[in-house]
C-alpha cells in the first residue's frame, strides 16, 4: 500500500480545542487519507542542535507552551510509539541521537494539536523526527528525499510547521486575514512548490522572506515534503489556504500522484 506526505499549516495550539475551518480541513484530510500503519510525524516544535528520533513505546505528551488555559495543558493524545519504524528511520537518517526515554521528547502541540483532528482515536502510532537547527534547507529537503520509501510501507509522513510565521507582526484583530506580504509569500511558496518543489531552497532570495521566516524553524517542516515530492514525482496540492493574524499562514497541503 502506498500512502503519502502532508504539511500542516498548525497555528495556535488552541486549534487543538477549537472547531473552525482549519481544523474542519485536517478533520476531512484524515477521512480522506484513512488511517495508516504509522505517522513520522515532523514537527516545528522539535528544532534542536541534533538529527534525533523518539523511539520509546509510548511518548510523553508534551505541553510546550506558555500562558494558554489548564484545559489545553490537561489534553491528552495516548498514540502509541513503534521502536521498529524508529530503527527504520535511524537507519536512513543516521540520527545523533535516539531518544528512548521520555527525558529526551516525546509528541510535541505541533504533532499533537493537528492529529486530534485527523486521528481523534490517537490509535496510530507516532515517531518524531527532530528537525537539525544546524543544517541549511538543502539537507533537510534531501533528507526528505531520502524518507520518501516509507510511503510505500504505510507511513504517513506529516509535517507541521506554517510558511509564514511571525510571532511578533501578529495582530489578534486580525483573525482569519494577512498582511499583504504574508499573502504574496504564502502564493509564492505555492507557486514553486505546485511548479518544482526542490526549488523551495530558493525561496530564502524572496523579497518577503525575512518577514515570513524570521526563524526557520516553522518553515523547514515544508522541505521534507518537498524532498518527498520530488523524489516520488508527486504533486503537491492544496488542503485549504490562507492567513490568520496577520502574520500567520495556515496553508496545508498533500501530496497526490
Ligand atoms: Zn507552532
Amino acid at each position: 500500500m502506498t500512502t503519502t506526505a502532508t504539511f500542516i499549516g498548525h497555528g495556535s495550539p488552541m486549534n487543538t480545542l477549537e472547531s473552525n475551518k482549519w481544523t474542519q480541513a485536517w478533520r476531512d484530510l484524515g477521512t480522506t487519507l484513512g488511517k495508516p500503519r504509522a505517522i513520522l510525524a515532523i514537527s516545528a516544535h522539535w528544532f534542536i542542535n541534533a538529527t534525533a528520533v523518539t523511539s520509546m513505546e509510548r511518548p510523553k505528551v508534551i505541553h510546550d507552551f506558555y500562558g494558554f488555559p489548564q484545559e489545553l495543558f490537561n489534553f491528552d493524545y495516548p498514540a502509541k510509539g513503534l521502536p521498529d519504524l524508529a530503527r527504520q528511520v535511524a537507519e536512513i537518517v543516521k540520527p545523533d541521537v535516539v531518544a528512548l526515554d521520555d527525558s529526551t521528547w516525546g509528541i510535541d502541540h505541533g504533532t499533537w494539536s493537528v492529529l486530534a483532528h485527523m486521528y481523534p482515536e490517537a490509535d496510530v502510532p507516532i515517531v518524531q523526527l527532530a528537525i537539525d537547527a544546524r543544517k541549511p534547507i538543502e539537507y533537510h529537503i534531501d533528507l526528505g528525499a531520502k524518507l520518501a520509501p516509507l510511503l510505500e510501507d504505510d507511513v504517513l509522513v506529516l509535517a507541521s510547521g506554517n510558511v509564514v510565521h511571525n510571532l511578533r507582526q501578529v495582530q489578534w484583530s486580525a483573525e482569519d486575514k494577512g498582511f499583504k506580504w504574508a499573502w504574496e509569500f504564502d502564493n509564492d511558496v505555492a507557486s514553486t512548490i505546485e511548479g518544482r518543489p526542490e526549488e523551495l531552497r530558493n525561496l530564502k532570495d524572496h523579497e518577503s522572506y525575512q518577514l515570513a521566516v524570521p526563524t526557520p524553524d516553522h518553515f523547514l517542516p515544508l522541505a521534507y515534503i518537498a524532498g518527498i515530492a520530488s523524489e516520488k514525482g508527486l504533486k503537491f496540492e492544496k488542503v485549504i489556504e490562507g492567513c490568520t493574524l496577520g502574520s500567520l499562514s495556515m496553508t496545508t497541503y498533500k501530496l497526490e500522484k
